[in-house]
């Protein structure tokens, strides 16, 4: 089940159908690029052909952040939750734990998934990662990290790089990997090593994780600027009846 609009195709599964997907990618082998898809970059797609492309060769695509629920919803395309990056990561950990999947986390600065992954150990207890690598490299770096990541045998990457820097990063490296699920998960591995803090639970749940984001790194208002004007787009969009 997909939903379809503003050009891209977003997967219309809640947390645990999403889960079950990638187990099942898992289990065929086959790897598979999955994108937490948030308004900022599907703002950014609309004028970006290369972007939008990539978003719809992805096997999975899921709505990441309320802006997209929301669009979704008036767009008359409702999917059924809002299912994020760092989200998926923990469920998937969990997952994992059970399943024996071991993980690689590659991304963020360095020393920072070293204590994401101690955090995601204690927080999952049995979970195996195989494999972690700061995301600050070169061209020349490539061919070394992706040695790396074979050696290690990931069943999932998270790669933590920031969107879509990861985005393109996967797309490029996924036929050099196998059968390995590489996944996007942004500023994820900050939070989770404790490095910054989430919005507290009912904020999130208000559906204001992006005030209290922007309220702590007020450096984000010129990316955060793209939301007033993604909400026009979808308001004119629908104006004109066609997603
Ligand atoms: N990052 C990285 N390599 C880079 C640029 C960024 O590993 O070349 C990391 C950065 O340290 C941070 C994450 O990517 O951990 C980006 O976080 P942000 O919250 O900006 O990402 P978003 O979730 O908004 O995509």
């Amino acid at each position: 089940m997909e939903a379809r609009f503003l050009g891209c195709r977003i997967d219309n599964l809640d947390m645990q159908q999403t889960v079950d997907k990638i187990e099942s990618f898992i289990n065929s082998q086959t790897g598979a690029q999955i994108i937490t898809l948030n308004a900022e970059i599907l703002y950014q797609a609309q004028y970006d052909e290369e972007l939008r492309e990539l978003i719809n060769q992805a096997d999975l695509v899921t709505p990441d952040g309320i802006g997209i629920v929301w669009a979704a919803r008036k767009l008359d395309k409702p999917v059924k939750e809002r299912v994020t990056g760092i989200d998926l990561l923990q469920n998937l950990c969990f997952r994992a734990a059970e399943k024996g999947w071991p993980i690689y986390l590659f991304g963020a600065a360095p020393g920072v998934a070293e204590s994401a992954a101690e955090n995601l150990k204690q927080q999952y207890p049995g979970l195996n990662i195989c494999g972690i690598r700061h995301g600050y490299f070169g061209l020349e770096d490539y061919e070394q990290i992706r040695a790396d990541i074979l050696s290690s045998k990931p069943a999932i990457l998270f790669a933590g790089l920031g969107a879509p820097k990861q985005e393109y990063w996967i797309r490029d490296n996924l036929p050099l990997l196998g059968s390995i699920v590489c996944m996007g998960v942004g500023g994820s591995f900050d939070v989770l090593s404790g490095l910054k803090q989430r919005a507290p639970a009912w904020l999130i749940k208000l559906n204001l994780e992006w005030l209290y984001r922007l309220l702590a790194e007020p450096s984000r208002i010129k990316r955060q600027t793209v939301l007033p004007r993604f909400i026009w787009l979808v308001l004119k969009t629908k104006w004109r009846g066609k997603a």
